[in-house]
């Protein structure tokens, strides 16, 4: 898989670009809004998109980008400012990271955002096939939706609020719904890469999330293991 990464800080880069071999991706690597556009051209798998550039802000970078290809991007930013992660995604970045990351983390998001478009339709997308949620991005299970893309939750139609840590529990258990992750493999890709020490906050995260789903059964517990993401039965059937 080849990535585009545009970034101009290579104290960033160049650890990126290792790591991300470790894992056997292929990474072109340039240092400019520009380039970054023009490196379009060889047709990456997906885009890494550093928002600070010198010569172009990456928004427009990622608005350029979106213009003329439906190639996943990612945005990575050390920004903290919440509306420019907002406008990224609402300019059509599939998803977005904040600095300091681990390869780890990026490598789980690279392909949780490649399964998402995996089998994603030429640029413009034409009409969602019968049964597809309206938005591209969106995952049904049961009465449950999640958007990666807007990073919302409804259930039964109705937005419930969660925090960005709850979301990205919750989105990381359904990217394989009914299949069992480990604590340490939440923690690492939930929270830290190599987190080790008390995991407490994973179970506070667990009855957040239960609680405001408004049915336990969603989350269930793996006892001794971790947790994993269920239909309640009661969903199922309607
Ligand atoms: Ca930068």
């Amino acid at each position: 898989m080849r990535l585009l990464l545009i970034e101009d800080d290579d104290r960033i880069a160049g650890p990126l670009t290792e790591g991300l071999g470790r894992y056997g991706f292929t990474v072109d690597h340039v240092r400019t809004g520009a380039a970054g556009l023009a490196g379009t051209a060889g047709s990456p798998d997906l885009v890494l998109l550093d928002l600070g550039l010198p010569d172009m802000d990456g928004l427009d970078v990622c608005r350029g980008l979106r213009a003329g290809s439906a190639v996943p991007i990612i945005m990575i930013t050390a920004r903290g400012d919440e509306a420019d992660r907002i406008v990224g995604l609402e300019l059509g970045a599939d998803d977005y990271l904040a600095k300091p990351f681990g390869v780890r983390e990026l490598v789980a998001r690279i392909r949780a955002v490649t399964r998402r478009t995996s089998g994603a339709l030429p640029f413009p997308a034409p009409a969602q096939p019968a049964g597809v949620a309206q938005s591209p991005a969106a995952q049904t299970l049961g009465a449950l939706e999640i958007s990666r893309r807007t990073r919302q939750v409804h259930l039964k139609g109705t937005e419930i609020p969660l925090t960005p840590r709850e979301f990205d529990l919750l989105a990381y258990l359904a990217e394989d719904p009914g299949t069992v992750y480990s604590r340490q493999q939440i923690m690492d890709t939930v929270w830290d890469p190599h987190f080790f020490g008390p995991t407490k906050t994973l179970d506070a995260h667990v009855a957040a999330l239960r609680r405001k789903l408004g049915d336990p059964a969603w989350v269930t517990t793996a006892r001794g293991v971790g947790f994993r993401l269920t239909t309640p039965a009661a969903e199922a059937h309607e």
